[in-house]
């Protein structure tokens, strides 16, 4: 099943409070985007993959990829918000068939876990990846009064990759464009304007974290510890 790929690298770091775009964190002493862009060149399936990056880091993102398979990679320049990042990259899609989204500063997709997305996208048209919700969610009034728990049983936390036929991914993002709506993720959009078409959720993975903040590197380097174990000992985060 081939797919391609539109890897979200056009983001900053402010929530991580340093000056630099996340993706240029180095783990496991190799940068973010770099891991990233990896573990999806290996992916026989992934046919291409649309890097959306801000303008003026375009050049440093071709040196840090200049070793890997770069013909599969076409760098295509962020919008504002993640949305718009998006849409510029839909723009550059031809015929293909089917589409992921992933947030490459979610550095620890594993490849078991792409391989259930494509499974699911032979029977679905759009997919998530996701996880249940452990802790009780309390829905709260202006005044932060409690005024329901939402049964935990049906809360997933959404992730990403979010995997779609190409179709169906081009027409909600249009209906989002000519409407100036802004989703809070990609699929929400086929929520908002198809909402009659079913949308599958994957068993993501706890691992499957987005770099947002300090303490994530500090979960990212228990990680790495785990499934690096003995090699992890000379390497770095830094
Ligand atoms: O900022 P946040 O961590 O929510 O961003 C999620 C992903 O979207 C990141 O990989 C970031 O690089 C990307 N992004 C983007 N364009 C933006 C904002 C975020 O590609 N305008």
């Amino acid at each position: 099943m081939k797919y391609t790929l539109i890897l979200l690298a056009a983001g900053e770091g402010r929530r991580m409070g340093i000056d630099k775009n996340k993706i240029f964190i180095k783990l496991h002493g190799i940068p973010i985007i770099k891991n990233v862009v990896k573990i999806f060149l290996d992916d026989q399936d992934c046919k291409h993959i649309l890097l959306v990056t801000k303008k003026n880091e375009q050049n440093k993102i071709q040196i840090l990829l200049n070793d890997l398979d770069n013909n599969k990679i076409k760098l295509i320049t962020g919008g504002k918000e993640r949305q718009n990042s998006v849409y510029n990259a839909i723009k550059a899609l031809k015929d293909e068939k089917y589409v992921m989204i992933h947030d490459s500063v979610r550095a620890f997709i594993t490849h078991e876990e792409i391989e259930r997305l494509k499974q699911t996208l032979k029977n679905s048209k759009v997919a998530l990846l996701g996880i249940p919700v452990n802790d009780t969610i309390k829905q709260v009034d202006i005044n932060k009064n409690v005024t329901a728990t939402i049964p935990r049983k049906e809360l997933y936390q959404a992730q990403t990759p979010q995997a779609f036929h190409a179709d169906i991914l081009k027409k909600v993002q249009n209906k989002a464009y000519q409407e100036d709506f802004l989703g809070t993720d990609d699929v929400s959009l086929v929520e908002k304007f198809l909402p009659k078409e079913p949308i599958k959720m994957v068993m993501g993975s706890y691992e499957n974290i987005k770099i947002t903040t300090p303490i994530d590197l500090e979960l990212g380097k228990e990680i790495l510890k785990k499934r690096f174990r003995g090699s992890y000992e000379k390497s770095s985060i830094d």
